[in-house]
């Protein structure tokens, strides 16, 4: 989790790839105290390279290949946000994201890869499938094996570009048919050309890796195509103007064309566009200029490493390695520039070796006029991978470094206005005499525990200039014209009222913020209530001002967005500083009434023969007690976190409109608590099918490994309602059942003649997983009483099937 320390600065990270993976990696080993990290990424596993064609050969598992960055940054107390960077603003140190506000930074660095050169041939974005983003590669080869194995005629496969990466996959891909081919004893044969634009392959390496890479793909019966340069790419063509093949005569090109099927591109690397846009220094292929320092030419706060980057003074090939290398160096010197120390020159080396993997278990080992070959160079390769991936895959055995206090010099540089005129005597001083540590330093509790009014009136300004806040004619006096309290015209409909407040989950203060937003809107859309008002309590970890600025602004920035979408004003809060994050929302509906009732939906009210209709999966308690853990993939916690921020409402008005009268929301006391609270009272039992409750992804493998939520055991005491629970106590998907939830679906009652349909009306509007889970009946005879609780006098029961 997030450091607990006073933050000052703010590090962020764009792109999962290699430097910022090993940077994350060292970060949890030495954390600088006083700031913060984040890594923005768009995919929350990110490849490693180099394991790619083993990936497609079919020697690694997806896992074995890629890093958990979700996982990494959370043991390293790294904040994850899990998003995809459109651009920066350097002069107001802001990096806008798709679909969610911007995020500031003091010192940027900028590690996002780069993309084969798909856009410039005609129709090959359109036809051809580009090797990176390696998460769509892959996604399409999968979908290739597939069309492999059952085509009824042969198929062409055709891989462009002459450079190592493409060498590797068309014998990777080339060996996973093989391999499929045995295993199905399918008749085809399948081709595989690899299409190669001048007269060589493999033009960074010796002529005997060269010789050693044809006669490869001559034993593989790959059909290699010389002095083919792709002009364009159609549905079932390449189409190409070939030159001679000594490339001597003056000859006009000659057009060819190339019947395939499947065409996957990997040519040069291209750059994105967003950074030449945000006027940073570029080479001229748009990839970012960086002194030795690894530093932009242009802007001091921007670092650029691995293919995104161009170190002017050294330009390198594209490889991963020098990303790799260059991670050690990054990581000192973000460290070092934070602190405004001298930082470390990085020199790439000029020859560096490369193991090019034949497919077939087998490698070509290749540096300067070096080469070797055989099944050890794969080996040797194996290792080295392994080796790697395991540094940045398994680390629960060894706990991050424990944050030190802030360091003197660094808390008086930090909080100092202009921190230039601090002179080296002070410094000195700073150093030996020590500062008062602020984190330390006595903090007021009551009101004098507020957030300072310029953070929260900065923070409001910039939310409200980015986001509208939606107003309704009923709110008199709220956030527009603020007061000492909101004021309200509730007409002549009745005010339903709720609050909620829990602590973050998560370290992304915007998500939470939505989540925690829709959590307790969520009470008022089981009620069938109209969304109307909220107020939000609000507390900030202790941190500069410009950092509680800017948590506060994506936390502000969430509420608002999902307040807005359930059409609700935010008409006033109040923020205290406190150790964490922590959010809290009273919200108000409204309830119409019709002639002598409110029509509002209840808990109760449940009749014989009604169906239980569930809307989301469960399982979010099991998923985040797991990720404080390490013990969660990043996959399963970003689909838990999806789950999360689904809102109840638009099931609600679905539910309505399919008469129900009786719905709650899933949330702390899990299914089965929420379920008794419905049958309490009534003469009604529910026949409750375990299997078809939807879970979220690995829940029940979590909850089978003894993973559980700290609310489990109280929640856990509700199986004696459960008349057959011994019977079913090994199920993996039973302790679920008891498992609190966050931002839960909705368990609402229809009647039979209607459950089907409006099970499939929840469906087609975004509720996929909603799924009819029970059945009410009469209780029998033998209706166990409780005598203590004259109220609720019928003790419910549930019986699982
Ligand atoms: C098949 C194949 C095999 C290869 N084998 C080798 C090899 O053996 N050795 C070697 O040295 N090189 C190899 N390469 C080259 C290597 O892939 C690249 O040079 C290397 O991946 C570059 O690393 P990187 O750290 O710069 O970026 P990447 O590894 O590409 O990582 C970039 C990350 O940034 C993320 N990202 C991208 N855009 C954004 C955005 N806008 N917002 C947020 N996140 C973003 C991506 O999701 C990704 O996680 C191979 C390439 C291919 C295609």
């Amino acid at each position: 989790m997030q450091q607990t320390n006073t933050i000052y600065k703010d590090i962020v990270l764009i792109g999962g790839g290699h430097s910022h993976a090993l940077v994350i990696k060292m970060w949890g080993m030495r954390p600088v105290a006083g700031v913060r990290l984040t890594l923005i990424s768009a995919a929350v596993d990110t490849p490693y390279s180099g394991m790619l064609p083993g990936l497609v050969s079919g020697h690694y598992s997806f896992a074995q290949t890629h890093i958990d960055l979700a996982k990494l940054c959370m043991w390293a107390g790294v904040r994850f946000i899990c998003a995809t960077v459109r651009g920066i603003d350097t002069s107001s140190k802001s990096i806008a994201l798709l679909n969610r506000p911007d995020i500031d930074y003091d010192l940027v660095a900028i590690n996002t890869g780069s993309t084969p050169n798909i856009q410039r041939t005609v129709g090959a974005a359109q036809f051809a499938t580009g090797v990176k983003p390696i998460a769509e590669f892959y996604q399409k080869w999968q979908q290739l094996k597939e069309n492999l194995q059952h085509a009824t005629q042969p198929l062409n496969i055709a891989l462009v570009g002459a450079g190592a990466g493409g060498f590797e996959l068309i014998c990777a891909m080339q060996f996973a048919w093989s391999q499929l081919k045995e295993q199905t004893s399918s008749p085809l044969e399948h081709q595989f050309h690899w299409i190669i634009s001048g007269s060589k392959v493999l033009g960074n390496h010796n002529l005997e890796v060269q010789k050693k890479a044809l006669a490869k793909c001559r034993a593989a019966q790959i059909k290699v195509h010389f002095n083919f340069y792709v002009e364009e790419v159609t549905a079932n063509s390449l189409i190409a103007k070939s030159l001679a093949p000594d490339n001597t005569s003056n000859e006009e090109f000659k057009r060819e064309t190339l019947a395939v099927d499947e065409v996957i591109w990997c040519t040069a690397a291209s750059a994105a566009a967003w950074p030449k846009a945000a006027g940073l220094n570029t080479d001229q292929q748009g990839f970012i200029a960086v002194n030795d320092y690894l530093q932009s030419t242009s802007d001091s706060s921007v670092f650029a490493t691995g293919d995104v980057a161009c170190q002017i003074n050294h330009p390198s090939p594209k490889a991963g390695v020098f990303a790799v290398r260059q991670g050690p160096i990054l990581f000192k010197n973000l460290g070092a520039a934070i602190l405004q120390r001298p930082l470390q020159l990085y020199r790439p080396q000029k020859t560096f070796l490369s193991i090019l993997a034949t497919g077939d278990r087998h490698a070509i080992a290749s540096k300067s006029q070096f080469y070797c070959s055989g099944r050890w160079v794969w080996r040797w390769k194996d290792f080295i991978d392994l080796k790697f991936m395991a540094k940045l895959t398994e680390f629960s055995d060894q706990p991050p470094m424990q944050i030190q206090p802030v360091d003197p010099v660094l808390s008086g540089l930090l909080t100092h206005p202009k921190t230039s005129q601090i002179s080296i005597f002070k410094r000195l001083h700073y150093l030996f005499k020590g500062l008062p540590n602020v984190s330390e330093e006595m903090r007021c509790g009551g009101c004098g525990a507020k957030v300072g009014s310029s953070v929260l009136s900065a923070a409001l300004h910039k939310v409200r200039s980015d986001i509208s806040v939606h107003k309704r004619s009923d709110i008199i006096v709220g956030l527009e014209s603020p007061d000492d309290a909101a004021i309200i015209d509730t007409g002549q409909r009745a005010l339903a009222q709720s609050v909620d407040q829990f602590r973050s989950i998560i370290d992304d203060p915007y998500l939470f913020a939505r989540i925690a937003t829709n959590h307790a809107l969520s009470d008022l859309h089981a009620m069938a209530c109209e969304p109307q008002s909220a107020l939000a309590i609000v507390a900030m970890p202790h941190a500069a001002e410009t950092v509680q600025k800017r948590e506060l602004y994506q936390l502000m920035y969430g509420i608002i967005e999902e307040l807005n979408k359930a059409g609700c004003t935010l008409t006033g809060g109040h923020t205290s500083e406190a150790i964490e994050l922590s959010l809290g929302l009273a919200v108000n509906g409204l309830v119409d009434r019709q002639t002598d009732n409110y029509a509002f939906t209840s808990k109760t009210g449940i009749r014989e023969g009604q169906q239980l209709i569930i809307t989301k999966a469960i399982g979010s308690g099991v998923i985040m007690a797991a990720q404080m853990q390490l013990k969660a993939r990043g996959q399963d916690v970003q689909s838990c976190i999806e789950n999360m921020l689904q809102s109840n409402q638009t099931a609600a008005n679905i539910l309505k409109a399919h008469r129900c009268t009786t719905m709650t929301d899933v949330t702390g006391f899990g299914l089965i608590g929420h379920l008794i609270e419905m049958l309490r009272g009534t003469e009604l039992s529910c026949q409750l099918s375990l299997s078809k409750i939807p879970l979220l992804n690995s829940a029940a493998a979590l909850s089978v490994q003894g993973i559980e939520s700290s609310l489990f055991e109280k929640n856990f005491a509700a199986r004696r309602f459960i008349s057959n629970a011994e019977q079913w106590r090994d199920s993996p998907q039973y302790p679920l059942l008891f498992d609190p939830q966050t931002s839960g679906g909705l368990l609402a009652w229809v009647d039979a003649d209607v459950a089907e349909q409006c099970q499939q009306a929840l469906r087609d509007t975004g509720y996929p997983l909603a799924i009819i889970i029970g059945e009410a009946f009469i209780n029998s005879a033998d209706i166990p009483r409780d005598k203590s609780d004259l109220q609720h006098a019928i003790q419910p029961s549930i019986t699982i099937s």
